[in-house]
């Protein structure tokens, strides 16, 4: 972005001043990466990397916008992710590294999409590629992984979030050759426009928490879409409601007849958050460099005053401690020792940090930080989804503290 630089400084301080102002102009870090994790990916990685991250920049990022206030769903959009490959993430053989940064590219383009991204490569293609039949991954992997098909995925329901592993309340029946499901679920994430929901449901016989595809247009499924939300907004959460839906036996998932099955996946997607987090807190400092260029008060750029100059610095660190963090987690992740201890860690202390950066942020724009015009104002409301997503905050510390002290403190 160019400069004009106007200061009241003279003579040789105003050189060096001036000088400073240009090097800020041009920043030796344009893309913030200040601790060259880009540089941690293997150079043919290292190319696609930078082919999606000017892909996103430039056609998703500003065209996120009005479909964010409008709450609407971009499927042209959505079929480009798809196209740049964006929805075989997990099947594509890409090191964790380079799965987790296109997560944070996404987000730093616009949050939903990650979202929607997210979802769909760790709980909906991850869960059939792993826990899926040879029939289901036959029938269903080739349109997920082109994202000409997409899938959601409905666990919390609207009487039971944070304890919805002991509390889960919809029904599975066998009657013959098929299922039975019954029962609500909540907020679940591309419900009103996917092609079969993964529904989570207890066995009335067993009770036994099993995962069943169920499309979306057989009868007794209905979404409703959440309205007037504050954040992630392109997203269509939905309210479902499952009455006597019937499926055939061969839609129960193989390796999902108990919880367990399922918690190695989880425990990948909850740490798929914590890349969101650090892909928001980019954007967030991205944004904000920006405006602070650009904006004068008092006759010169909001970038010259020292307490805009801190809120700047403590975006980006906040953002590389997120992004650094999130990298060795993708290290021990590939060496298969990933729990859900770093996990739950990763998630709550990149979604905390995440929600600092973007208050700094909004407040250095002053009032058009809170609108989503200006960008800022929808990073602000997206980063309250990350916070409570995924297993809440609270959930994810609780999670942490057990861990090292051995001691539950949920009841
Ligand atoms: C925009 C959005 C998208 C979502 N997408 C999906 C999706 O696609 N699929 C899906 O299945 N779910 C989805 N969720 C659900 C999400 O995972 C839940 O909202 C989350 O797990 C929290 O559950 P809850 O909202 O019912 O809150 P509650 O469980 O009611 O918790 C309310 C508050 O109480 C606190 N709390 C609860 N128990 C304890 C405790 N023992 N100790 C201390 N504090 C506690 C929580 O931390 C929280 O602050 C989505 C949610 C949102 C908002």
């Amino acid at each position: 972005m160019p400069v004009q630089p106007q200061g009241r400084a003279s003579g040789q301080q105003a050189i060096e001043d001036e000088t400073a102002l240009a090097g800020a102009a041009a920043p030796p870090f344009p893309d913030a990466d200040l601790m060259h994790i880009v540089d941690l990916l293997p150079p043919e990685e290292q190319v696609r990397y930078q082919e999606i991250r000017d892909f996103l920049q430039s056609r998703i990022r500003a065209a996120s916008i009005d479909y964010w206030n409008r709450e609407e769903f971009p499927f042209g959009l959505l079929a480009e992710l798809g196209k740049y490959g964006l929805g075989g993430l997990q099947t594509d053989g890409t090191s964790k590294l380079f799965k987790g940064l296109m997560y944070v590219e996404v987000a730093r383009a616009d949050v939903s999409l990650s979202a929607l991204v997210g979802i769909h490569n760790e709980l909906i293609v991850g869960m059939i590629d792993q826990l899926g039949s040879e029939e289901q991954k036959a029938r269903w992997l080739p349109g997920l992984t082109a994202l000409t098909q997409i899938g959601a995925f409905a666990l919390t329901e609207p009487d039971h979030g944070s304890d919805i592993a002991g509390g889960l309340a919809t029904t599975a029946r066998r009657e013959g050759g098929e299922w039975v499901i019954n029962g609500a679920k909540r907020w679940i994430g591309a419900g009103t426009i996917a092609d079969f929901a993964l529904v989570w449901a207890r066995d009335v016989a067993d009770q036994q928490i099993k995962g069943f595809i169920v499309e979306t247009d057989r009868p007794g499924y209905t979404a409703t879409k959440i309205a007037n939300k504050i954040g992630l907004r392109i997203m269509q959460n939905a309210d479902i409601v499952l009455d006597d839906v019937r499926i055939p036996e061969s839609n129960l998932l193989p390796g999902a007849t108990d919880f367990s099955k399922a918690n190695e996946l989880l425990r990948d997607s909850r740490a798929w958050v914590g890349w969101q987090a650090a892909g928001i807190q980019l954007a967030a400092f991205d944004v904000a460099r920006a405006y602070s260029l650009e904006r004068k008060q008092f006759g010169k750029e909001l970038a010259r005053f020292q307490l805009v100059q801190q809120q700047l610095a403590e975006i980006l660190g906040n953002a590389s401690a997120s992004l650094s963090l999130m990298a060795q987690l993708a290290r021990i992740q590939a060496d298969g020792k990933l729990e859900m201890v770093q996990a739950a860690m990763a998630k709550s202390t990149t979604t905390r940090l995440a929600r600092a950066s973007v208050a700094m942020g909004r407040s250095l724009m002053g009032g058009n930080g809170i609108s989503s015009d200006y960008e800022m104002g929808k990073l602000f409301g997206d980063a309250e989804i990350l916070y409570t997503y995924e297993g809440s905050y609270e959930i994810n510390s609780l999670i942490v503290a057990r861990a090292v002290t051995g001691k539950s403190a949920f009841v």
